[in-house]
């Protein structure tokens, strides 16, 4: 029904998490009939997205590429070095660094377990995260605590099964998020508080 370049443009945002192919027209139609600003500034942010950002290899979080090789988190001494507190995406860190509460440092797996999976999924930063606490594991900077923040939904509980089973045997202390965030919400949608308590309730996995 539509022309190819509008069909085109609907399967590939389609594949954008949250839209779907009706809400994919809508936005073409509106950036078709909309000023060709709009459209060149489109273009000019996703170029942007590829040329000026790269990800710290510390934690996973994007950084601008201007030579730091390290993350605004990682590279901040005032910060606490000996906790991490594992996320599943980047929005979920900047929520959690909204509600201010939290000082350590992060680690983006990139995703988490679903139930489908036979095998652990190989986009996850998990050896990752593994090697970050075994090269720190002697001097002042030793990881004494990581704070799995995880969604509460079944991929959630999955992946933090799995992390707990793993890292116990790195002899750290893991906690997880405390009471507060209901079965089956999302951590970037959070209201601050309900993660300030969630975070100062966190609870021990022993
Ligand atoms: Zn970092």
């Amino acid at each position: 029904m539509y022309p190819k370049p509008i069909k085109n443009f609907i399967d590939k945002f389609s594949q954008l998490p949250g839209i779907g192919p009706r809400q994919a027209a809508r936005l073409a139609f509106w950036l078709l009939n909309g000023k060709t600003i709009i459209r060149e500034d489109l273009k000019k942010a996703l170029e942007d997205l590829d040329k000026e950002i790269k990800i710290c290899q510390s934690c996973y979080f994007a950084i601008e590429n201007n030579g730091d090789n390290k993350c605004h988190f990682c590279d901040n001494h005032g910060r606490d070095h000996k906790t991490i507190c594992i996320v599943e995406k980047e929005t979920d860190l900047a929520t959690i660094e909204k509600a201010g509460v939290y000082k350590g440092l992060y680690h983006i797996l990139g995703g988490l377990f679903s139930a489908l999976d036979t095998a652990i999924p190989k986009n996850l930063k998990i050896p990752e995260l593994v090697n970050r606490i075994e090269n720190k594991k002697s001097g002042d900077k030793k990881i004494k605590e990581v704070i799995l923040a995880l969604s509460p939904t079944h991929e959630g509980d999955l992946t933090a099964h799995y992390l707990e089973r793993l890292l116990k045997l790195l002899k750290v202390k893991i906690t997880r998020l405390g009471r507060g965030l209901p079965y089956g919400s999302d951590v970037e949608f959070a209201d601050a508080q309900t993660l300030s308590g969630a975070l100062e309730s966190r609870k021990e996995i022993k």
